[in-house]
């Protein structure tokens, strides 16, 4: 979604930066040009459901996320501030390096962060809460690697389908997933729920293997229709990761329209920070990325081109929204700025490309 207003945001906290009465704090050059007015960690009950065709959350990351920041009262200053740098990351790689104002010549400005220009190796811990009514097999599990392996390299076999309107945005995230480790036990339980039980070895299920390094995925059965969630960067490590519903992970048939390992690359999506693409709200609720268009919802099935909400039309082929696994094939370039932003200097999961 594009924000018309923050240039006039920016121009205004600039003429307020160069105009301080004697007993005034003086902005800082970068405070002046990153604009957090829109951030939003919370978001209302029933977000993906403003309208009235809309159907139930096949993803309940943001309801988990909601439930997160009333149980740790630390984790939205976390969030905020994790998005401040990824702004300023992302500010700094347009040309001027500076935008709204100002050469950034001057003393105390604080440099963007620096990119990891790279692939980036995410190694993949699998986390298996075994029901006997719905296997997960070692096939499941490779082709899951795969998928995620096309997905965040461009090698999305349907690809072609992006209109002529999106094709330009397509990215290469430039992510490799590597499988680490499969762990396997029994399930205790029939439905695990979005507590994150099955992340807690006292409660059934598996701990975390060292979360710095690793992306910990967490496959078991869910229940409530609900396929998958993730947690945001910022939360706490010993329950960060992402969880699969047993029938959705990989090529599993099980999984019907969503068996084509999409529920992953999209929770993955938002465990390198992404949010849903139209912004959990209304036509103005930003996902936080210029180059997605607006939107007031999910959209669902296989959408024919052009589906128009807010007045523009939405970029249903993108991971973060809700079409069945085969209509879903881009990430956009600025969605991939942000996740390259937490890989970058002083990012939030910067450990794992450092030495
Ligand atoms: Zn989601």
């Amino acid at each position: 979604m594009k924000k018309l207003i923050l240039s006039f945001a920016i121009l205004a906290l600039a003429i307020v930066a160069c105009q301080p009465s004697s007993d005034e704090v003086v902005p800082t050059q970068q405070t002046a040009q990153i604009d957090m007015s829109d951030f939003y960690v919370y978001t209302d009950a029933g977000v993906s459901k403003v309208s009235s065709e809309a159907k139930e959350d096949k993803c309940q990351s943001m309801q988990v996320l909601n439930r997160q920041l009333k149980e740790n009262p630390g984790l939205e200053n976390r969030m905020f501030a994790i998005e401040k740098h990824t702004r300023t990351f992302i500010a700094g790689k347009k040309p001027s390096g500076n935008p709204g104002g100002g050469n950034g010549g001057g003393g105390g400005t604080t440099p963007p962060p620096t990119p990891y220009t790279g692939t980036i190796t995410i190694p993949v811990i699998v986390n298996i809460l075994e029901d006997s009514a719905h296997p997960v097999t070692q096939a499941n599990i490779d082709s899951q690697i795969a998928i995620l392996n096309d997905d965040y390299n461009n090698n999305n076999g349907n690809t072609s389908g992006v209109p002529a309107e999106f094709a330009s945005l397509i990215a290469n995230a430039d992510i490799t997933f590597t499988l680490a480790a499969v762990n396997r036990k029994a399930s205790t339980k029939s439905t695990w729920g979005t507590s994150n039980a099955m992340k807690d070895a006292s409660q059934g299920g598996w701990d975390a293997t060292d979360p710095a390094h690793n992306l910990n995925l967490w496959v078991c059965e869910i229940g409530g229709g609900i396929l998958g969630y993730a947690q945001f960067p910022g939360g706490a490590l010993a329950t960060d990761g992402v969880v699969i519903g047993s029938d959705f992970l990989g090529e599993n048939t099980a999984g019907g329209q969503y068996g084509h390992g999409r529920t992953a690359t999209h929770e993955v999506g938002h465990w390198l920070n992404l949010r849903h693409i139209w912004g959990d709200g209304r036509c103005r609720q930003d996902d936080f990325v210029t180059d997605t268009p607006s939107s007031d919802r999910s959209n669902y099935g296989c959408p024919s081109y052009p589906t128009v909400h807010c007045k523009s039309n939405d970029m249903t082929m993108n991971y973060m929204d809700y079409t069945d696994d085969n209509c879903m094939y881009m990430f956009s370039n600025g969605q991939n700025d942000r996740m390259r932003a937490i890989f970058a200097s002083g990012g939030s999961r910067e450990s794992f490309v450092l030495p």
